[in-house]
């Protein structure tokens, strides 16, 4: 494989080089950190490169490759969001709060990913503490979407899709709380996946909203997605609230026919306030699924309307419980000086934590407080318990709900930070997939005006392997996922 079409290629592809001895992983590996070091002062998508330990653990991979007893990634070189704990690397949470945090252990998503043979490049941007919908809270500045850098990747996980679409690595990890990797996905063009919660393990994620928190993969292909998800997923002692079930394996099953697949199609989803081109772009990829044999069903979500206020409640008060541990005290920021504790406490987080963080904390406090909790928490989790039945009704009809996974495509940088309710309406089609526990996906499906829309697939609980089939047979059918930023050709 010529080295210029290396930040092109899947990993799928770069695996079966990479063993049959093509390409070495430190050619690889190269490959990708010229390609960082070219692209990224001006993308700001990645905030840490780890050159040294990353052409280290290429030198050990290709000692393993050698031997031929290396595991399913050994040698794909990948980034992690920032939100991931890595042993002896800083992860920031992008915050002033984290800035000089450096864990002493790795996150069970990394070291399951380290162990299957992947090399970490480096850490991605995100909004501060996964908080924001265009990684413009960020401590270390906005990252940019490589197919217009003067818009947003979307967030909070949107330096690893910018990475991902600019050619930085065929491999990201993301989190996704309520909509953090489908809508960066679907802004940049790749294929992202929210697992069903508990498949994999939070252990060493930095916490934002516990009960809906969930790590995925951020790639180049549904194939690609399958094959970290497979490695990523699986119960996990330190993690309680992972899933003792089991992992099928995803990647046999992705050829198969989705001859019959019943795709229902919410109307709530595709009411007259969606954009027309964007109906259009998305029946464009509807139909072709028809083409593949799946049948279109008319469904009802009817809650859909209330998700963002629902959510808006659960997350913040969620976060205001996680983020009471950043005291100034124990790790973390804190304040000069300190004239007594209290004035440790406020300061500390005063200047520690960011605007929206604050906003959130706020919100939250007063969600949980003893004069509103009945009225807001109490009822949010009455709404919530409404969102995950309408699913349920939903999926009696029909075997996976197709949609967009965004409002619209990708938006210019600063516009609606100064409008925190138009920015929450980024999520509209994803947070009720989150409040419900399901998994979701997005999937390049055309371009507006040259900027990508993703189609929003979502599954029953536990049945990531429906969805990675019908995208499977999608991208077999149609070349979006293909489709890379102009930036790309310039600096390669
Ligand atoms: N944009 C949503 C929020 O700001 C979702 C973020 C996420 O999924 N982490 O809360």
């Amino acid at each position: 494989m010529a080295l210029d079409s290396l930040t092109a290629a899947t990993a799928t592809e770069l695996v079966s080089e990479l063993q049959a001895r093509r390409l070495s992983a430190t050619e690889l590996t190269e490959s990708c950190l010229n390609r960082i070091s070219a692209v990224n002062p001006e993308l700001n998508a990645v905030i840490t490169v780890c050159e040294e330990q990353a052409l280290k653990e290429a030198a050990e991979a290709d000692v393993m490759l050698q031997r031929g007893d290396g595991g399913p990634l050994t040698g794909l070189p990948l980034l992690h969001k920032d939100i991931f704990c890595t042993r002896g690397v800083a992860t920031t949470c992008s915050s002033k709060m984290l800035e000089n945090f450096v864990p002493p252990y790795d996150a069970t998503v990394v070291s399951r990913l380290r162990a299957a043979g992947t090399i970490m490049l480096g850490k991605t941007n995100m909004d501060e503490f996964a908080m924001g919908s265009s990684t413009e809270t960020s401590r270390f500045g906005v990252t940019r979407n490589p197919w217009n850098m003067d818009c947003v990747p979307g967030g909070s996980s949107g330096g690893a899709a910018a990475a991902v679409a600019a050619g930085f690595a065929p491999l990201g990890t993301g989190t996704d709380t309520g909509g953090s990797i489908r809508q960066p996905a679907s802004l940049c063009g790749i294929t992202g996946l929210k697992p069903t919660y508990g498949r994999v393990s939070r252990l060493g994620i930095i916490a934002f909203a516990s009960s809906l928190d969930q790590a995925g993969p951020m790639t180049r292909t549904a194939e690609d997605a399958a094959l970290m998800l497979q490695v990523m997923s699986g119960v996990d002692p330190g993690d309680s609230t992972s899933a003792d079930v089991e992992v099928p394996d995803f990647r046999s099953q992705m050829g198969d026919s989705i001859q019959g697949l019943r795709i229902g199609i919410p109307r709530q989803y595709f009411s007259p306030s969606l954009d027309t081109r964007m109906a259009q772009t998305i029946q464009a990829a509807l139909d072709e699924l028809v083409q593949e044999g799946a049948e279109l069903i008319d469904i009802d979500l009817p809650h859909t309307e209330q998700g963002i206020a629902t959510y808006y409640i659960i997350a913040p008060a969620e976060a205001s419980a996680n983020l009471s541990r950043y005291d100034g005290v124990r790790f973390g920021y804190r304040c000069g000086a300190p004239q007594d504790l209290t004035d440790l406490y406020e300061r500390s987080r005063t200047e520690g934590f960011g605007d929206e963080v604050k906003r959130r904390i706020l919100v939250g406090t007063y969600a949980l407080s003893a004069g509103f909790y009945d009225a807001y928490f109490k009822k949010a989790q009455q709404v919530r318990r409404l969102i995950s039945h309408d699913f349920k009704n939903a999926f009696e009809h029909c075997d996976v709900i197709a949609g967009p996974a965004a409002p619209g495509v990708a938006f210019g940088l600063g516009t609606k930070t100064q409008d925190p309710l138009a920015m929450y309406l980024e999520d509209i089609y994803t947070l009720s997939v989150n409040l419900a526990g399901l998994p979701g996906m997005s999937v390049p499906a055309g371009l507006i005006d040259d900027m990508p829309v993703g189609l929003q697939l979502i599954g029953r609980a536990f049945d990531e392997a429906t969805l990675l089939r019908a995208a499977h047979r999608f991208q077999l059918r149609t070349d979006h996922h293909r489709a890379r930023p102009a930036l790309a050709e310039v600096a390669s």
